[in-house]
């Protein structure tokens, strides 16, 4: 999967990236994440790519030509009608479901915001998905951007081992997931449960399940709603 992001810190996207899970599958060739710098293309000696908003009011937005130019330029080998998600906490809540949706593609653009937002021109022009990564206001766009990117990325398959499978994780099926332990048995007089230990497979799926039913009604009763209805 190909996945190019326009940014005004294309550092902290590519350091990120390069590490652990994600490092892995880049080399591997399973993913492929380049971050395109707008400044690169604005049209004035000092890189600025903000400027005032028409009809006053506080702060600066990011002006539509350098974008659209980082855009052009990011997207030029990429499939036609390639979707371009634009961060915005006016946008779609991204959850699995989403992420799930975005990992089948064979590219993305992702466009990270700063100052107010963009030109509403630009997002018009090329904005395919308004996503938002929860309801509160961040400074720029990049860390959203690399939130999707690392829930995508890691339902792209091969991207994670056996080991670290996705398949019984939180939100496959609309549960959370059980509690798990590793070694030692015991530790500060808390002890692995009996059923973990028993060696007994049919036990130990039952009892999972159970504590996913038990977690999901106590934390989340509104996805547990979800699992009752789409069971
Ligand atoms: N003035 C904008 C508004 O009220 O909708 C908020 C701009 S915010 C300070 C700057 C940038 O951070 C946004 O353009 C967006 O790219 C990013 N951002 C902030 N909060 C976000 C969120 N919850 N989800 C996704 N992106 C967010």
């Amino acid at each position: 999967m190909r996945i190019r992001v326009l940014t005004l810190f294309p550092e902290l996207i590519m350091e990120t990236v390069q590490t652990s899970i994600l490092g892995r599958a880049l080399e591997a060739g399973l993913l492929d994440v380049r971050a395109v710098n707008i400044r690169d293309y604005a049209f004035n000696k000092h890189h600025k790519v903000d400027d005032y908003p028409y009809g006053g009011g506080a702060g600066m937005l990011m002006q539509a030509e350098p974008v659209y130019l980082a855009y052009e330029a990011a997207s030029k080998d990429l499939n036609k009608n390639t979707r371009v998600i634009y961060t915005t906490p006016q946008g779609k809540t991204f959850d699995q479901k989403m992420a799930a949706e975005f990992a089948r593609e064979e590219d993305l653009v992702i466009l990270c915001g700063h100052y107010e937002g963009i030109d509403e021109r630009l997002l018009e022009e090329i904005v395919t998905d308004h996503v938002s990564i929860g309801d509160y206001v961040l400074t720029g766009g990049e860390l959203p951007a690399l939130i999707m990117i690392d829930a995508i990325a890691r339902l792209i398959p091969g991207v994670l081992h056996n080991a670290e499978s996705a398949d019984t994780e939180t939100f496959e099926n609309n549960l959370l997931e059980y509690p798990q332990y590793s070694r030692p048995e015991v530790w500060h007089d808390k002890k692995v449960p009996d059923v973990l230990l028993s060696g007994h497979h049919e036990n130990v799926e039952k009892w999972r399940h159970e504590q996913s039913v038990r977690r999901t009604l106590a934390a989340r009763p509104d996805l547990f709603e979800r699992y009752l209805s789409e069971k």
